[in-house]
């Protein structure tokens, strides 16, 4: 058999490309989306309520406000709890610029805590030496929709007066010790974004216990005004509103909601799926050294948003550049998750930051690849992941 790689003029493992991802929208989201449009109410409305409602019925939450995105979230849960100027917030360099950039918004500081290089997620043991007189609260990121320790968190904030805020972007359908990603900190910030486990396109949820953070995000995310359209423009409100904070242009729209309601119902059945894709790879790697697989602890439940493999780049003669290069020749859509925040040059810039003042982020850096874990991939497409990166490992092994 030719196995010379498709970069260096061999025949690739298969000849489409296979996307790194692709949501699964059917005839269900197509046919509410249409009711929407054809029931005259495009903004939030009945759909953006009913969906709210089935989502913190999910995920165990007494409240979930929507939101026009992931990041929208963050920012309102951030300013529920009071996040001021010089505020510290705990959170990790490893993850995507939406996690920092909202604690920036107040002028508060992002303090990096490394990871472990087995979750890729916070190292717990390094969080109470970052805490300081000025922090305020812990933002753990449940990376690739892996749980982050979160006993040792919520113990760390109780001891020391901390709101913990979680980036659960990955985590639907994640679970800790058997409690939903959703129900555990004091507020939980979802993404629907295009690749993530649900989507309405763009989108967003905060889920959290407290009624008085729940009502502030409530107001923030239109306009700071003390009920929103739904209530205004319906007989069982008036035209009458009170603007009390100036807030911000966040709100859901129906049509997104009318999407949300479908990937919802089917969340745990595409979640079964995913996790189906993990076995396989995880199979079809096991007698290749060169590449680790992700950890799971088997009291947590993964939501297995991103598979992310690690290289062993001692037993290869390249790089994880290289490797990804070979693996789009090969036509296996393949990315990195995330280039770590201190090693970007706005932050560099702003603190200082040496690539190795986090060096398990560095390091995990160095050596990751996501696969494409996604519920329309084929059987076949799961075979051509595991053959490609197989045939790309054996002609680089050292
Ligand atoms: C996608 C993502 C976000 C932001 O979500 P948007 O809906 O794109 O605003 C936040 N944090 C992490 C870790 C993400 O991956």
């Amino acid at each position: 058999m030719d196995n010379k790689l498709a970069i260096f003029g061999g025949k690739p493992v298969r000849d489409r490309f296979l996307p790194f991802h692709q949501p699964t929208i059917e005839q269900e989201e197509e046919k509410e989306v249409l009711e929407t449009l054809r029931s005259g109410w495009l903004t939030t409305g009945p759909k953006t309520k009913q969906f709210e409602e089935r989502f913190a019925q999910y995920v165990g939450a007494k409240h979930a406000i929507a939101v026009n995105s992931g990041t929208a979230a963050l920012h309102l849960a951030l300013n529920a709890i009071e996040l001021q100027e010089g505020d510290e917030v705990i959170t990790t360099p490893f993850t995507f610029a939406a996690t920092a950039e909202v604690i920036l918004y107040f002028k508060a500081k992002p303090v990096f805590v490394d990871i472990t290089l087995d979750s890729l997620n916070v190292d717990v043991n390094q969080i109470e030496r970052a805490v300081s007189p000025r922090t305020k609260a812990l933002l753990p990121v449940h990376i690739a929709g892996y749980p982050c320790g979160m006993d040792a968190i919520t113990d760390i904030a109780g001891k020391h007066n901390l709101a913990v805020i979680e980036d659960a972007a990955h985590a639907i359908p994640a679970r800790y010790h058997g409690r939903m990603v959703g129900a555990i900190g004091d507020l939980t910030a979802f993404s629907f974004y295009a690749t993530k486990p649900i989507t309405t396109g763009e989108g967003g949820m905060i889920t959290t216990d407290n009624d008085e953070y729940a009502e502030k995000c409530r107001v923030m995310r239109l306009h700071g005004i003390s009920h929103d359209a739904w209530k205004r423009y319906t007989v069982q409100g008036s035209w009458y509103y009170e603007i009390i904070y100036p807030g911000y242009k966040y709100n859901l729209t129906d049509i997104a909601a009318a999407i949300g309601l479908h990937q919802l119902r089917k969340c745990d059945k595409m979640h079964d799926m995913r996790q189906e894709i993990a076995r396989a790879f995880d199979e079809g790697f096991r007698d290749v050294p060169e590449v680790e697989t992700p950890v799971v602890n088997n009291r947590c439940q993964h939501a297995w948003h991103l598979y992310v493999i690690r290289l062993k780049l001692e037993m290869l003669r390249c790089d994880r550049a290289q490797f990804v290069k070979a693996l789009l020749a090969e036509n296996i859509g393949v990315s990195v998750h995330f280039i770590p925040l201190h090693l970007h040059p706005y932050y560099r810039n702003r603190y200082g930051y040496q690539a190795e003042d986090f060096p398990n982020a560095k390091h995990a850096y160095d050596r990751i690849i996501s696969l494409p874990i996604y519920p329309r991939m084929t059987d076949g497409d799961i075979c051509d992941v595991i053959n490609g990166v197989r045939k790309v490992v054996e002609w680089y092994r050292v």
